[in-house]
This record gives structure tokens, sequence and C-alpha cells, in this order.
């Protein structure tokens, strides 16, 4: 009998199996300008993410295979980030020392643009502070989730997936 994967036992992507099934961004990409992650490694019955992008990066062999990006061909529009009923997709920017993360955020409150907020990683457990650089709220975003980008220590990059707003 084959293993089940850590993904399905624990509820969420290890970045080790975020780099086996999806693949990441060279460097250099991804210090280009954002670039669209999809972390989705399950083989299901949907496709709003191919479906909304506008260049036609988002690669699925058929309705039901697991989406990846042509990271050249992403923009960084954050289309596929807010369409995502899955809350799936992410973009990554690195700026110097510093990486921008852009997520859907469905927890109450929604936090302001420029505020401090803490840095959750996949496990949900905190590891660290970042700061809200933009803000897509729920009545803008083609989907039902407000999407934040977070600035936060590039080593971060890769393991923040969520944030709490201070004081909740
Ligand atoms: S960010 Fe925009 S261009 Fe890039 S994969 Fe998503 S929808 Fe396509
Ligand atoms: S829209 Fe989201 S859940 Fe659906 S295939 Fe694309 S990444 Fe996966």
């Amino acid at each position: 009998m084959s293993e089940i994967p850590h993904f399905l036992r624990e509820g969420y992507l290890t970045v080790e199996e975020l780099k086996n099934y999806v693949g990441l961004p060279s460097e250099e990409r991804l210090r280009a300008k954002p670039v669209a992650v999809p972390e989705c490694p399950q083989e299901i019955p949907c496709t709003p993410c191919k479906e909304i992008c506008p260049t036609n990066a988002v690669l699925m062999e058929n309705p039901n295979a697991v989406p990846r990006v042509d990271y050249e061909k992403c923009i960084g529009c954050s289309l596929c980030v807010q369409i995502c009923p899955g809350l799936a997709f992410f973009m990554v920017h690195y700026l110097g020392d510093k990486a921008r993360v852009t997520m859907p955020h469905e927890l109450l409150p929604v936090p302001k643009v420029g505020e401090e907020v803490v840095l959750l990683n996949r496990e949900g457990k905190e590891v660290g502070r970042g700061k809200v650089v933009t803000l897509i709220p729920r009545e803008r975003s083609k989907g039902d989730t407000p999407i934040i980008t977070v600035e936060m220590p590039l080593e971060l990059a890769w393991d923040v997936r969520a944030v709490r707003v201070r004081g909740e």
C-alpha cells in the first residue's frame, strides 16, 4: 500500500512537498516581479485559476489535473489568487532582504495597509512579524476573500501562508 502524503495526513503542504509537486520559480524570476505559485497538489475537478489567467500561464492537462504555472508567462496580476475557491494560490516576490507574499485572508478582522501583523507558518504557528503593503478588499476581489500582500523577512517567504491581526 502506498504511503499517504504528508499534506493529506496533516492538512498542509511542506516546502519540500511544494518543491516536489509544483516546483518553485527561480531566484531570478522571484526577484523580477511577483509570481504566482499554485499550492494545489490534489487532482480535483476545478479550473477557475486556469480560466481567469490572462496570459495562459496556468497549465492543466485536463480539468482534473494539478495546476502548474509557466513562471515566465505569469505577469503577477493576482487574479488566480483572488478566484481560487480552495485558497491555494499565492504570489511571491523577492525585494532585497525582504519578500512580499500575496495571500487570501479569510479571518476577521481584515488588516489595514501599513499594519503590523503576526506571521503564521504552514502549521499555523507564529514565526515573526510582517507588514501589510496592499489589500484587495472582498468587494473588489474576483473571489469571496480579501487578498493581502505582506512584507516579511526573505527567509520566511516559503513558510508564511497566513497572518493574524495583532490583538485578535
Ligand atoms: S498571477 Fe495572473 S498571470 Fe500569473 S498565473 Fe495568476 S492569473 Fe496568471
Ligand atoms: S482554482 Fe484553486 S483549487 Fe481550483 S484547481 Fe486552481 S489552484 Fe486548485
